[in-house]
């Protein structure tokens, strides 16, 4: 029970790395609060982990400072931020428009910014906290994702700044950054490419060390791992969560 009593805030929490999320740490203890662009799918998540559900469009401020501030006037403390709202908009630069940039930048990095400053707050004034940003291993580079990759790329040298801004109120920033994991969003890509997400799983796994594709929750594992005690003097750093180097 490493988390008992702390409350944790995961966007994107009602589906996939999100809603695995969830589960960890209320396994482990935590109130849970589950935000997610619709109350459905985050009541889903929260409701057996006798959590809060929160609707809430993280790119939009007022949506995310009424949601923290909802956190705090309900449960009394925001421990840990786990920044895992995110979509896709995959095209070859030719063809991306300038909705697709647009969208993916603001959800994932303005976003997490919004979270983050939000969140801030509370943390700094109880001179305790975490926050956990999803990067991705496309980050270092992938076909099809000029705006995703930016994003995800932007999100290490958010995590590593603000590890610096915040450091010395006692919070831990970092990110972690997934390769392949089986959820909806990778299910969309091989719809998106005209293959069966069968065979997309297998030719994934054929090039993984590991000789596996991985699942939300060998991501939420290490997301716990960094919110953990364990984790106090880790700051400002990116763990791949892929299943090779
Ligand atoms: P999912 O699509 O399963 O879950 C993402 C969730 O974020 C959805 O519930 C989605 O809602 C929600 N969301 C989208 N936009 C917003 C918004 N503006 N405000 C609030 N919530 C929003 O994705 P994953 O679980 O796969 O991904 C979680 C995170 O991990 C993402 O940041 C992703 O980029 C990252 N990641 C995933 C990898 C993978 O292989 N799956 C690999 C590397 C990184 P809705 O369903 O309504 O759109």
């Amino acid at each position: 029970m490493k988390f008992k009593d702390q409350v944790v805030l995961i966007t994107g929490g009602g589906r996939g790395i999100g809603a695995a999320t969830a589960s960890r740490f209320a396994s482990e203890g935590a109130r849970v609060v589950v935000s997610d662009l619709d109350l459905s799918p985050a009541e889903e998540v929260a409701k057996p982990l006798q959590g809060l559900a929160i609707a809430c469009d993280v790119t939009d401020r007022v949506s995310v400072e009424a949601m923290v501030g909802r956190v705090v006037g309900e449960l009394g403390r925001l421990d840990a931020l786990i920044c895992c709202a995110g979509i896709i908009r995959d095209n070859l630069l030719f063809k991306m428009t300038d909705e697709d940039w647009d969208s993916v930048i603001d959800t994932h990095l303005k976003g997490t910014f919004l979270c983050a400053r939000a969140a801030q707050k509370p943390m700094v004034g109880r001179k305790s906290g975490k926050m956990v940003f999803l990067s991705s291993t496309s980050a270092l580079g992938n076909r099809g994702q000029t705006n995703y990759s930016t994003a995800k790329a932007g999100l290490q040298g958010m995590a590593r700044t603000l590890a610096i801004e915040l450091g010395p109120f006692n919070i831990n920033v970092n990110t972690v950054a997934p390769g392949f994991i089986e959820t909806r969003m990778t299910r969309a890509t091989a719809e998106r490419m005209g293959v069966d997400f069968e065979a997309f799983k297998v030719g994934a796994a054929s090039q993984i060390p590991l000789g596996r594709i991985g699942q939300p929750e060998d991501v939420a594992a290490v997301i716990a791992f960094l919110c953990s005690e364990d984790a106090s003097f880790i700051s400002g750093q990116t763990i791949y969560v892929r299943g090779g180097p």
